[in-house]
């Protein structure tokens, strides 16, 4: 049975008709750069998020940048970040000269715990950095709360949950800012690099725009130390299309989710994952936590059952941040998670035979460890082929 981790092209063939007529469309115009068709992208995703304004950057990692250049992070500045995230969240802010400053996760939902923020707060504290990992809000209320008290701006890594909602609002529109990643595997992928900050802040919005644009409002009057980042608009087209079905994908995922957590609600060794009642999980991964890891990863793609591990190494623990003079809370729950974390195939197209295989592959690599661990060593070789 072939078994993706991400089936893009099952999805592209499903949506062809729609997506080349995007495509044919720039270029027949040849507007390849900004233009109508990303400022149409903009604001139809602004309306979706119920965020005021929207600017497509080349990717999530230029939208991190972006936002914390547009904040006047740098040198002398700390940010406070979970050490469980992609690396990208951290990065763009050493990138600035900025200080990095770790915090714990919440065990249920491997996101930022509140609880850890408040001692890490300095007068340097420039700006808190939630992420919404896997597809599940973190517990934005408390969050801002902190902020809110010690007037700190809070940016949104929303790269991973994009039509999630907490307390019945999308997340990225909490913060001061948020960003997006249309990476292709993200839940809203281009077929190709691309990102967006997404702000509440007029003010804000405008330094951003500027910051993409070399720093200036018009071509050849430089205000600021800027990049050149921009949705290119072939991504902007595609994207246009592919976010009318955003919700049916997001839908797609939260059934095959459903679908998983009833195939393995009785395997002890398995923790499903955790979906908190403050807002809905889009499932950008579906990541359990397993008994004996990294064995059944190999057990899984032995047989030919592609798996992830998100993330093996806290990133307080990378080289990178350890010669910055980084800084860290106590971090048991990431330690943990690095451990135990491990995401199944999860995708828009997957099948219950699909996911029914998965799950009995995951069954028998238990079974055999049970049974394998009484017998005598060479009858263990034996019992796995
Ligand atoms: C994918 C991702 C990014 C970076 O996005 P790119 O478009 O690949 O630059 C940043 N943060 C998180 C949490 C991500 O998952």
């Amino acid at each position: 049975m072939n078994i993706q981790m991400v089936d893009l092209a099952g999805q592209y063939q499903r949506l062809r008709r729609e997506i080349d007529a995007a495509i044919g469309e720039v270029m027949q115009s040849c507007r390849f750069i900004r233009g109508p068709l990303v400022d149409d992208f903009d604001q139809a995703l602004a309306r979706y998020l119920g965020a005021p304004f929207v600017h497509g950057v080349g990717n999530g990692t230029d939208a991190l940048q972006v936002a914390y250049m547009a904040l006047d992070i740098g040198p002398g500045s700390e940010i406070i970040t979970p050490a469980f995230t992609f690396i990208a969240t951290a990065e763009a802010a050493a990138l600035l000269g900025a200080t990095v400053v770790f915090a714990d996760i919440d065990p249920q939902t491997f996101n930022l715990d509140p609880a850890c923020l408040e001692p890490l707060i300095t007068s340097a504290t420039k700006a808190i950095v939630p992420v919404h990992l896997y597809g599940q809000s973190a517990d934005m209320d408390p969050i801002m709360e902190v902020a809110g008290r010690h007037g700190i701006p809070v940016i949104e890594d929303n790269a991973q949950s994009i039509g999630a909602t907490y307390r019945g609002r999308r997340t990225g529109t909490f913060g001061d800012a948020a960003t997006l990643s249309f990476f292709p595997s993200k839940n809203l992928g281009a077929f190709g690099d691309g990102g967006a900050v997404v702000t509440c802040h007029a003010a804000l919005y405008e330094r951003v725009t500027m910051i993409t644009n070399h720093g200036g409002r018009h071509k050849y009057y430089n205000e600021v130390v800027g990049i050149n980042s921009r949705l290119d608009a072939l991504q902007a087209a595609i994207l246009r299309v592919k976010l009318r079905h955003l919700d049916a994908f997001n839908q797609a995922r939260r059934e095959a989710a459903a679908r998983y957590d009833t195939l393995l609600a009785d395997v002890a060794e398995i923790a499903v994952p955790i979906e908190r009642s403050y807002g809905t999980h889009v499932y950008h991964q579906y990541t359990v936590r397993a008994k004996a890891r990294d064995a059944l990863a190999a057990h899984l793609r032995t047989n030919g059952i592609p798996c992830g591990i998100y993330y093996p190494v806290p990133l307080s623990r990378q080289p990178v941040f350890r010669e910055r003079g980084a800084r860290q809370g106590p971090l048991p729950a990431t330690e943990q998670a690095t451990q135990e974390v491990l995401s199944l195939p999860m995708h828009t197209e997957l099948t219950l035979s699909q996911q029914q295989h998965v799950a009995v592959t995951i069954r028998g690599f238990y079974a055999g460890r049970t049974t394998a661990a009484p017998r005598k060593a060479e009858n263990v070789a034996a019992s796995h082929v």
